[in-house]
Formats: C-alpha cells, structure tokens, sequence
C-alpha cells in the first residue's frame, strides 16, 4: 500500500532520474478528490497513456474533454522529453480497469492478461499514476528518443520510490474494459536501440533495467564495434593447424 506522494516529493524523485520537468499553473491546487469525493490512492501502478493530438497540454493539465473534466493525467510528456506536472492527486485517466488485468500489475505478475470485462472492474483512477505521452497515436507519429528517455525514466522513478518492481507499469490498452489502444507507436530509439515499435512489454523490459542502476544512470548510446574478422595471417595459422591434424589422422 502507497500513499500518494506530496508535490514536492513528486518533483524531487522525477528530478532525481533525470527528469526535465515543469510546473503547470495552478497544479497544486488541480485534482478530481473534492470533486468526486473519492480520495486518490492508495495507488499501486503507473498507467501509460498517448495523447492522440497535438498541443494537448492544457486538455491534459486542466480543461479536460467533454464529459472529461481535467486533470486528465498527473504528468504530460512532451515530444520533447519536457514532463509536465498537471496534478498530485485525484486524475480523469485510467476509467474502469478490468480487475484480471489490474490485479497483475497490483501483485507484480511477469505476464499481464488481457482485459476480460467478466472478471470485474475496479476505478482505474483510484488506484494508480497516469502519463499522457504526446503522440497522435496513428501508428505512424514517432516517439522521438528524448520522449521514451523520459518516459522510462518517469516509470522508473515511481517504482523506485515505492518499491515495485517495473511490472507495476501498465499500458491503458492493457486495463481497458473501454476498448482504449494507448498507447502504440513507433519509437525512434532508446540507448543502442535504433527504431522499435513500443510496447508495454519493452517499456517495462527499459523500466526494469533502469532499476537496476542508480537514479542518476544514464543508457549508452554508444554501439558497441561488431567483431572485426579474422586477419588473412590468422586464416593461414588456422588452415595450417587443421592440415596438420588432419596429416597426424585426427
Ligand atoms: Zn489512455
């Protein structure tokens, strides 16, 4: 059990993974608790999201949608790598979550089922972080490396704080009972990776690694060299010790 974190400590683990990050006006005060009058948290997993436009950051942060109201996440991720906070507390984001698929992310399952309506649903706002990653979400629009840095490096920060491990990051198309797709894409690259299609399997696959160094890690962008071929000298040695065994009968 997680209590949500303050806003300060909010920014200060973000700061500490090497996150870029910007405060939008007013969020401290932005939440849907008093609203709704459903407190946030205990939270238990981190919820990623595309945006599925562009300049999406004041919907995000405070306007909301029709039917919507905002916030609609707890950060905005630029194409840029800029995450911006929008709320500490209570977020429109997650809707109903299918409770197989919640519960395996809640008990840190290595597989995730997908969503099966039938077996319940529970409020995904409730219990977990949301992330709206500005993407079209067509298939085509690319999450440029600085974007994915950033967001591997958001999922990591939660995990770290609280203790769980990277199968506490969940895609919304991966808890939806709504039909939701978020997110999908192509990815530019992340550290000697060049261009992959996300997925949540790679995403916590990144996560994971990330957990594995300190908070300040970087990935290396350096390729490693392929292995140079034998030299022609070195051919000739090899050749000679096979015909020799071969004239000794081996
Ligand atoms: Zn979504």
């Amino acid at each position: 059990m997680a209590a949500p974190l303050s806003h300060d400590r909010l920014i200060s683990i973000l700061k500490a993974e090497g996150v870029k990050i910007a405060e939008y006006p007013g969020w401290r005060d932005r939440e849907r608790d008093d609203e709704t009058g459903k407190p946030f948290g205990p939270v238990h997993m981190i919820l990623n999201h595309h945006t599925a436009g562009t300049n999406s950051l004041a919907t995000v942060a405070k306007n909301g949608v029709a039917g919507l109201p905002g916030p609609l996440a707890h950060i905005h991720l630029a194409k840029s790598g800029l995450a911006t906070l929008c709320s500490a507390g209570r977020a429109n984001h997650a809707g109903a979550m299918a409770k197989n698929a919640y519960t395996s992310f809640l008990n840190e399952a290595s597989t995730h089922p997908a969503p099966a309506k039938t077996s319940g649903t529970v409020d995904g706002n409730d219990v977990s972080y949301g992330i709206e990653t500005e993407n079209l979400g067509n298939g085509t629009d690319v999450y440029p490396r600085a974007q994915y840095d950033a967001w591997v490096r958001i999922n990591a920060a939660f995990c770290r704080e609280f203790g769980w491990s990277a199968n506490s990051c969940g895609d919304h198309k991966e808890t939806s009972v709504e039909g939701k797709i978020d997110p999908k894409g192509p990815v530019e690259s992340y550290g000697t990776r060049g261009r992959f299609a996300y997925s949540g399997n790679q995403l916590r696959a990144d996560v994971a690694e990330r957990l594995r160094h300190v908070a300040s890690w970087s990935p290396s962008t350096t390729v490693p060299p392929a292995p140079k071929p034998p030299t022609t000298d070195e051919r000739i040695t090899a050749l000679e010790k096979r015909v020799a065994a071969l004239e000794k009968g081996a």
